[in-house]
């Protein structure tokens, strides 16, 4: 799918398609730029399927989940303010 800009440019909206659980520390820095509500942050207890090992920064409680994955515009500000290179996005 393609948009174009204000002044007509073409561009290709990035749509979130994963948060890397791994990886992520839970800073919230993704969360705050998000114009959309498309994020949550979780605690980490309630996912069953990680304990402590599966995750790089054992003393990351929470970590960023993609929550209305349908509102995002695809603006790709969460992946770049990400300290920690969490996203992966699609075009359409
Ligand atoms: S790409 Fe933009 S709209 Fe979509 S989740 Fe990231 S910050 Fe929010
Ligand atoms: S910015 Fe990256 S590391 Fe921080 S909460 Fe979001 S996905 Fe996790």
């Amino acid at each position: 799918m393609s948009a174009v800009t204000r002044g007509g440019t073409p561009w290709t909206p990035q749509y979130v398609e994963a948060i890397n659980p791994k990886n992520c520390i839970g800073c919230g820095r993704c969360y705050k730029v998000c114009t959309r509500d498309v994020l949550t942050l979780v605690d980490r207890g309630e996912d069953d399927d990680m304990d402590e090992d599966d995750w790089d920064d054992e003393d990351a409680k929470a970590m960023m989940t993609v929550k209305n994955a349908m509102d995002c515009i695809g603006c790709g500000a969460c992946g770049r303010t990400c300290p920690k290179d969490c996203f992966t996005f699609v075009t359409a």
